[in-house]
């Protein structure tokens, strides 16, 4: 079985992974209040959708 020559470095180790974000996706900022929300779907915190008050925050 094949062994790493040699150890692998904190550098190279942490360079690993560094596409992985913490954002989850499909996530967007509200155009009314700015908090995120999913897009194509009601804000949570304002109730507004595409510039309209959809249901009572
Ligand atoms: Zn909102």
């Amino acid at each position: 079985m094949a062994v790493p020559k040699r150890k692998t470095s904190k550098k190279v180790k942490n360079q690993r992974r560094t596409h992985k974000k913490l954002q989850v996706p499909g996530m967007v900022a509200c155009s009314n209040c700015g908090e995120l929300t999913k897009s194509h779907h009601v804000c949570k915190s304002c109730g507004q959708y595409d510039g309209k008050q959809v249901v009572e925050a």
